[in-house]
């Protein structure tokens, strides 16, 4: 343990491809943490305190969330996967209902629905923005209403990479038949959709702080509502079921451990704090990429859609068009010693899909079609104009040597 930590080998993101490949300098991370000094001292003031779980740290960094975010609760929890699960229960999703989402997303938005027995139904997405497609939605609801009346309980439509999903729009299908909307934010904290906040457009919405989001807290996440009954079962679920008092020895219902400890929340409040410094430095980085690469034949550089008032920078995915090959260029920023990952493989298409609901090619060509081409560049509020441009420099290389040819 003493070597680990003496070493400071730096940040390791042991999630199946977000570490560098072998080969890249230790210096070029898919993603970094942007935390200092002012982190270092309020971790160690929640441990100096000797109340590490349960105490100030939470509550204070809740406060800021609903500050920052304009909504009436919020409710820390252990991560965002944690939070989509007690957000979806709070929407009263149960056994052998259906939930609509998108597949192309982090796999935790479609785990989440199968913690409650519930069946996830996926619908395509819009190939600007890789965001579920309202006149798919609507397509879907329509299908599901005549198909299983009064199962679709929720539709959970994901921010990708930090873009607002056509939320009017969603919110407008939603309404007409009941059905409540839990916003997977966890990739789009600070991001505006026509002036309002993300993950103020439904009627909950779930952040994640994994250290490659835009503020970290280690591991964490939170749901956020406006709705108190709501709060209220997320704060006790995550408490084991227990009751008001939080301390109380009563389980009232089956709840879990998904707390978030107070170094956790100490951290978060603040990163909270800086949230303004880190989101406009990641925007500055995605500003240096824009310059290098929109006008790069084959390339789609991501661009905020019009009603994206602020867009909060999660990854920065090209989209590699045909006769290019994105594994191609792939492997050509690997051999440079630059790493970048397939950000995302869609969810039907993974092997736990594919064996339980018999997910195949062809079913969402949208998302099949952006998981095929696009490809996340190294990304953080860390990286300097230096690191974009070699990072650029080796796309333009990639690209000039046509390898499929
Ligand atoms: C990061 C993320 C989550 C939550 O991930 P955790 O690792 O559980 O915090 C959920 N959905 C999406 C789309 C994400 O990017």
């Amino acid at each position: 343990m003493q070597g680990v930590i003496g070493e400071n080998r730096g940040p390791r993101h042991d999630d199946g491809g977000w570490a560098p490949r072998p080969g890249a300098e230790p210096d070029l991370e898919m993603s970094a943490p942007d935390t200092g000094s002012r982190e270092e001292e309020a971790v160690v003031a929640a441990l100096r305190s000797t109340r590490l779980s349960q105490g100030p740290f939470l509550a204070e960094f809740e406060r800021r969330l609903t500050t920052f975010l304009k909504v009436g609760h919020a409710a820390g929890v252990a991560s965002g996967t944690a939070g989509l699960h007690l957000a979806l229960r709070a929407a009263g999703v149960k056994r052998g209902d259906r939930v609509l989402t998108t597949p192309f997303s982090f796999v935790a938005t479609a785990n989440a629905i199968l913690y409650l027995g519930a069946r996830p139904i996926f619908v395509d997405v819009e190939l600007g923005t890789g965001n579920i497609d309202p006149d798919r939605l609507e397509e879907a609801v329509e299908i599901e209403r005549k198909r299983s009346p009064g199962r679709v309980k929720a539709v959970v439509p994901v921010h990708v990479f930090g873009q607002p999903a056509a939320m009017d729009r969603i919110v407008e299908i939603a309404r007409e038949d009941g059905i409540s909307i839990i916003e997977d934010a966890c990739e789009a904290l600070g991001s505006e959709y026509r002036g309002r906040k993300a993950g103020s457009l439904g009627h909950a919405a779930v952040f994640g702080f994994y250290p490659n989001k835009q503020i970290t807290t280690g591991e964490g996440g939170a749901v956020v509502t406006d709705n108190p009954e709501w709060a209220a079962k997320v704060q006790s679920w995550r408490n084991q079921g227990r009751g008001d008092a939080g301390q109380a020895v009563s389980h009232d219902e089956l709840g879990y451990n998904y707390r978030l400890d107070e170094l956790s929340s100490a951290l978060g409040c603040v990163q909270l704090e800086r949230i303004e410094e880190l989101l406009s430095k990641r925007e500055r980085v995605a500003a240096w990429y824009g310059e290098r690469l929109s006008n790069l034949e084959g390339v789609v550089t991501p661009r905020p859609g019009p009603e994206t008032t602020r867009m909060s920078w999660f990854v920065y995915s090209l989209r590699v068009e045909e006769p290019l090959s994105r594994n191609a260029v792939q492997s050509e920023l690997s051999r440079r010693g630059i790493p970048s990952r397939v950000y995302f493989q869609p969810i039907h298409l993974q092997p736990y899909y594919r064996r339980r609901f018999g997910g195949r090619m062809g079913r969402f060509p949208v998302a099949e079609a952006l998981g095929a081409s696009s490809l996340a560049l190294p990304f953080s509020s860390v990286m300097t104009e230096k690191q974009v441009d070699r990072v650029a420099e080796a796309v333009h290389a990639a690209i000039k040597r046509r390898p499929e040819l």
